[in-house]
């Protein structure tokens, strides 16, 4: 029986490197069919839609979906398609593993940390204002105790479910006194849960200083939805980059697995991206159907390419194209 899958292709480097997932996951026989539909810039130029109707019906019906990145036009009256997704479906937890690869160059050796981002409210909850005559512009940053609560516990729940030491939340609580004081409460409250699990919290500053300085300290991070956001990608720079973090945004009923990283125009279409960070955020969605047999079989293939400079695209210093790194991986699901 194969599961239907929604796939949004993205914009960008979107299409490049989903097709690079189908065809891996076509090699290794994964049980799932996918149901194509896409968004962003792609469908405003050709239906006159950043989210076509169609798409959400697809992800209500299918409950889990693939997506490439999106381009949100920049300016007024377009809202971030990513957001949008994000809170229509209520995917409270975007889950962003960043681990260090063998063969991989990177400036850290052995990272393996986690950050759960609190993905629908915060400085993203799309309140904006701006008052033409004054020249003022607000972007209010809400929190709320039921939404710091949920993605507290999710992070605490994952810890506990895979054996790891700390949960460091991460806030501005010394300047945001009340949005950054009701996030680490919820964290004071939930840990006292949690005894096994050791409890930090570190304010925004200091955390991306300890991060650059010392990563292995870290286990699990929990953080509000901007600061996750920007932490995100600095933790992609310790562990080799964009090209290979890959990330989930979970709710209670729809989850939508997603690289790190945007649409990358500088290199669009030109056969160097790298769809590692997308296929190791399909890996994710695998675990998460429970085909744990296809999702190991493939991240060994991943990491038995990585081992290989010269298997890797240009973003790791090799010369492969998307295409003959893709070609790389399937050759090593058939050995
Ligand atoms: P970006 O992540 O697209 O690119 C940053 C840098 O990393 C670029 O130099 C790019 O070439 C490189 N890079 C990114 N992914 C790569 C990959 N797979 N392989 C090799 N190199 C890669 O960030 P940006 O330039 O700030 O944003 C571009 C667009 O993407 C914007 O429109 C933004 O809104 C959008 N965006 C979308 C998402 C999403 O859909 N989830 C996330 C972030 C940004």
């Amino acid at each position: 029986m194969l599961t239907t899958v929604t796939l949004i292709k993205g914009d960008g480097i979107g299409p490049e490197i989903t097709e690079s997932v189908k065809r891996i996951f076509a090699a290794a026989e994964v049980p799932i069919q996918w149901e194509e539909e896409n968004a962003g810039q792609t469908t405003l130029a050709e239906v006159g839609e950043l989210i076509p109707n169609s798409l959400i019906e697809s992800i209500k019906r299918n409950k889990v979906a693939l997506k490439g990145p999106l381009t949100t036009p920049v300016g007024k009256g377009f809202k971030s398609v990513n957001v949008q997704l994000r809170q229509i479906f209520d995917l409270y937890q975007n889950v962003r593993p960043c681990v260090t690869t063998e063969g991989v160059q990177s400036k850290f050796t052995d990272v393996n940390l986690v950050i759960f981002r609190e993905n629908t409210e915060g400085l993203y909850a799309g309140l904006e204002y701006f008052d033409e005559r004054l020249q003022i512009a607000d972007s209010i940053s809400r929190i709320t105790w039921a939404g710091s609560y949920r993605i507290v516990k999710a992070s605490f729940e994952y810890a506990k479910k895979h054996g790891c030491k700390k949960v460091t939340l991460v806030h501005k609580a010394n300047i945001l006194k009340n949005a950054g004081m009701l996030f680490l409460k919820a964290g004071e409250q939930i840990s006292k849960e949690f005894p096994e699990i050791e409890f930090d919290n570190k304010i925004v500053d200091n955390m991306c200083m300890q991060l650059v300085l010392k990563p292995q300290q870290f286990d699990v991070i929990v953080a509000t939805n901007l600061f996750g956001d920007i932490l995100s990608d600095l933790c992609a720079g310790l562990v080799g980059g964009l090209g290979l973090v890959a990330g989930a945004n979970i709710g209670d009923e729809v989850a939508i697995f997603e690289a790190v990283h945007g649409t990358a125009p500088d290199i669009a279409g030109q056969g160097k991206a790298n769809p590692t960070a997308l296929l190791r955020s399909a890996v994710m969605m695998l675990h998460h159907m429970g085909l744990k047999d296809h999702a190991r079989r493939i991240d060994r293939a991943i990491d038995e390419t990585l081992k290989i400079r010269e298997q890797c695209t240009g973003d790791l210093g090799g010369n492969a194209s998307t295409q003959q790194y893709t070609d790389y991986v399937i050759e090593k699901l058939q050995n």
